[in-house]
């Protein structure tokens, strides 16, 4: 015999339910089915219930709609010369379930007993329509009500299955039925008085185990809307994957600690038979689904699965008076369990000097009360502190049999958490070291969930979540080189980078579950007003792991929120010099923020655009090097205006062509002026390991003071026309000394300077082409014969590859 439970998803309506009749229809075996309520009825039962008892009249409509509902699955299911006989039969079922709550309305209270009678109805129905339907499909099925079986006692004032009058209750009907099929309702019973009785929400999966272990079934089937246990909950965590096989132990853990999908209880008399379990998608029969056996996964994999309980408080019992003092923990848990509240989590400290537990946020106003209550005198003492209760709390736990033989676990888990700014309140190991437990913030369980999936589970697959701040000439060919590289990033380096949100000076527009990249540009013109502090609140709101925050602006006012994402462990990538090029003490305040918080701070554009510069800088001095001395040709736009100026040009028409190709800052006199190049050494030396600021380096501007103190492009292109003979002149001294014009940028001995220089031939910057960079670095290991690093240093494209570098880098932090 096998016994075969479906969920209430699975009986949720006509269609689904024909589904069942198929499945079943293959079995050879006689079969016990035990089915739930139609999907979300328990739920509306209990809120009748609940509204009736406050003596609100709406309780009529939920029933109506109740109503309704069975009796439409009737008319769908049975053909119409079969449905009168079970429409009355349904019909006056909802006749006593009225007079049931109007009960519950006139005392305006609801008793335990009213509430199991009136859920009761939920599964008593569905089992019947169902039974009536398959006979009406000509399959040898009759309808049993497990409250003619299953017997339930009182033990510390909770309703208990009586195994031993249910299971003779089992083997004299199961044993003697000789119908194939016999459909019984889940979750119900009675107790030995006769009342109807209920086993705990979700129950009907105990239900199903009670009956296979009683008549020693072949197997315990339970049918439900996931294809099996997973590695975590697939409605939270979308890369869960359903597990082909686990112990009954993990399995007990796994629910134990959340995974809904299997009632708690359910294990227990299963277990003590050998009986195995397994769990099926009745919506995709043909998947393997998860089999539970006694059998350990010996070679397996030590994490199984990750579960969570939302919804939990905490309450720690405190205090110099607890130190040694032997029975007060037992005092705090018979409280609580006196009065039925189940404590799903314990740590007490070495110390003795507190204990605290997690129990449902449901019995948290209540158990304060009675725990003050029980401990008044030694809070009037002094000894004990009064409980203070948290709530908004989740529990959040790795399950695995073979955790217990494997070090370094836990500190995986706690950093993984940490990395992505999940505050760690209370942790506990269960003795079994089955699991590791920790109670996090509720709103922080999504992201928890899914940054311990990719540590544990994901083969190295790493998401990464970008929000991208401005998407002008270098923020729009960023975009564009993700959208093409997607992919091969995904299949070879296991990166999965997602644009979550973005922003213009305009209109911002976030999606949480990632931005397509072929067509941002008209979500973001729909999107909402952007808002610099209201694109950080969303950042933070939706909390993802792997936060990266990009900044392709040159704005001031968007480098001063650096601190506050970097302070929140959302990584910080950034091509605006503006913040390391500001003051010193900010600029080493932004790197230790990023230190402190684990979320690496990274700029490589700010020198040379995509060139490695500032990453072999780190790199030299990591492995134990020391910069002696730079010397760099860093400004792309001011090489680009020296190798096109001459003779036959002016220099007002270069440096317009240089605006007008994207060579320049937006505004031009940023880097004519040398104040870009001043950044760009600023920002070497200190990366090199030296205090200084901007003040500290020396320039010596090429341009006239006119030119400097323009302040606007106008009148800073109008001063270049009128200034054309120094130009020239600057030229044609270059030019008589066989040499070419080179913006320098030098540090040597603590000392940066910046100005134009004659280079002669056969120097290394002599040859220096179009928007090219070259930066030499004579070191300790390269004293001589400096490492140079050369290439194209200025353009949209280069730039946005430097970016997407950076992001690359944070993917293999
Ligand atoms: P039924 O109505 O069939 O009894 P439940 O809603 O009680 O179904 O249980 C199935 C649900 O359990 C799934 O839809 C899923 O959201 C949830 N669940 C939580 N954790 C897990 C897990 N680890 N594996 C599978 N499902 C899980
Ligand atoms: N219908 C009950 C509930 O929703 C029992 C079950 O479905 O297992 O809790
Ligand atoms: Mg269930």
């Amino acid at each position: 015999m096998k016994v075969l439970k479906f969920g209430g998803s699975s009986v949720a309506n006509p269609e689904n339910i024909i589904k069942i009749k198929n499945i079943i229809s293959t079995y050879e075996d006689h079969i016990i089915l035990v089915v739930s309520a139609l999907g979300g009825v328990t739920d509306l039962l209990l809120k009748a219930g609940a509204l009736a008892s406050s003596q609100d009249q709406s309780y009529k409509e939920v029933l109506i709609s109740l109503e309704e509902r069975h009796l439409t699955t009737i008319k769908e299911l049975l053909p119409v010369t079969a449905q009168s006989r079970v429409l009355s039969k349904v019909k006056s079922e909802f006749n006593i379930l009225e007079t049931l709550l109007e009960g519950a309305y006139f005392i305006g209270e609801i008793t335990p007993k009213l509430s199991d009678k009136i859920v009761s109805y939920g599964e008593l129905l569905s089992s019947y329509i169902i039974s009536e339907y398959l006979i009406t499909e000509h399959l040898d099925a009759e309808f049993k009500d497990s409250r003619d079986i299953i017997v339930t006692h009182k033990l510390n004032g909770k309703n208990m299955v009586n195994f031993t009058s249910t299971n003779a209750n089992c083997v004299d009907y199961f044993k003697s039925s000789n119908k194939k099929i016999t459909v019984c309702p889940g979750f119900i019973a009675t107790s030995e008085e006769g009342v109807t009785t209920t086993l705990g929400r979700g129950g009907s999966d105990y239900t199903a185990a009670i009956y296979a272990a009683a008549i020693n079934a072949d197997i315990l089937e339970i049918w439900t809307d996931v294809s099996g246990m997973y590695t975590a909950n697939p409605k939270m965590v979308k890369q869960a994957k359903a597990m082909p096989h686990i112990s009954y132990e993990e399995a007990m853990e796994l629910s134990h600690f959340g995974a809904k999908v299997l009632y708690p209880p359910t294990i227990q008399p299963v277990l003590s038979k050998g009986i195995s379990i397994v769990i099926k998608n009745t919506f995709s029969p043909n998947e393997e689904g998860t089999l539970i056996t006694k059998s350990k996964n010996e070679k397996g994999k030590t994490v199984r699965g990750i579960s969570h309980i939302g919804h939990i408080a905490l309450l720690s019992l405190e205090g110099p008076g607890m130190v040694g003092i032997p029975g007060i923990s037992k005092r705090f848990f018979e409280v609580l369990s006196l009065a039925d509240i189940s404590v799903v989590l314990i740590t007490q400290a070495s110390s003795e000097h507190s204990i605290c537990v997690g129990i449902s946020a449901d019995d948290v106003e209540h158990a304060v009360h009675i725990v003050n209550d029980a401990f008044e005198i030694e809070i009037e003492r002094g000894r004990i502190k009064q409980v203070i209760p948290e709530k908004d709390l989740a529990i959040v736990a790795l399950v695995g049999d073979n955790m217990k033989s494997h070090q370094g676990l836990s500190g995986k888990m706690f950093s993984t958490l940490g990395k992505n700014n999940v505050n760690i309140r209370v942790i506990a190991q269960g003795a079994s070291e089955r699991n590791i437990s920790c109670i996090i913030d509720e709103k922080d369980v999504k992201k928890a969930l899914n940054a311990l999936h990719e540590e544990f589970f994901e083969e190295n697959i790493k998401q990464l979540n970008l929000f991208v701040m401005g998407v002008g000439n270098v923020g729009a060919k960023f975009l564009e080189q993700i959208r093409s590289q997607r992919k091969f990033l995904k299949e070879n380096l296991k990166l999965n980078i997602r644009v979550i949100g973005i922003s213009n000076s305009r209109t911002m527009y976030f999606d949480e579950k990632g931005i397509n990249l072929n067509d941002w540009q008209e979500k973001l013109a729909q999107g909402q007003k952007a808002d610099k502090e209201k694109f950080l609140e969303l950042v933070n709101t939706v909390n993802l792991r792997n936060s990266i925050f990009v900044d392709n602006t040159a704005s001031e006012d968007v480098s001063t929120s650096y601190s506050e994402y970097l302070g929140n462990s959302i990584s910080v990538v950034t091509c605006n010099k503006i913040a390391c090029s500001s003051s010193y003490e900010n600029y080493s305040h932004l790197k230790s923020l990023a230190r402190t918080y684990n979320a690496p701070f990274l700029f490589e554009t700010n020198v040379g655009a995509g060139l490695p510069i500032i990453d072999t800088l780190k790199h030299l001095i990591a492995s134990g090097d020391k910069i002696i001395r730079i010397k760099a040709v860093l400004s792309g736009s001011l090489n680009f205006v020296f190798n096109n100026f001459n003779e036959e040009t002016t220099f007002h028409d270069v440096v317009k062509q240089a605006q007008e190709e994207g060579y320049t800052e937006p505004n031009p006199k940023i880097d004519l002026s040398g104040v870009d190049v001043m950044r760009k050494i600023l920002i070497l030396a200190r990366e090199s390991g030296n205090i200084l600021d901007i003040s500290d380096i020396e320039n010596k501007s090429f341009l006239p003071e006119v030119s400097l103190n323009t302040n606007n492009n106008d009148d800073f292109f109008a001063s270049l026309i009128q200034h054309e003979p120094h130009f020239q002149s600057l030229f044609s001294s270059a030019k008589n000394a066989n040499s070419r014009l080179k913006y320098v940028a030098q540090f040597d001995e603590g000392k940066a300077s910046v100005g134009l220089q004659e280079i002669p031939k056969g120097h290394d910057f002599y040859t220096l082409e179009g928007s090219d960079n070259i930066v030499l670095f004579y070191t300790e290991r390269y004293p001589n014969q400096p490492l140079i690093i050369k290439g194209a240093g200025a353009g949209a494209d280069v730039t946005a590859s430097g970016i997407f570098a950076d992001i690359i880098r944070i993917g293999n932090f």
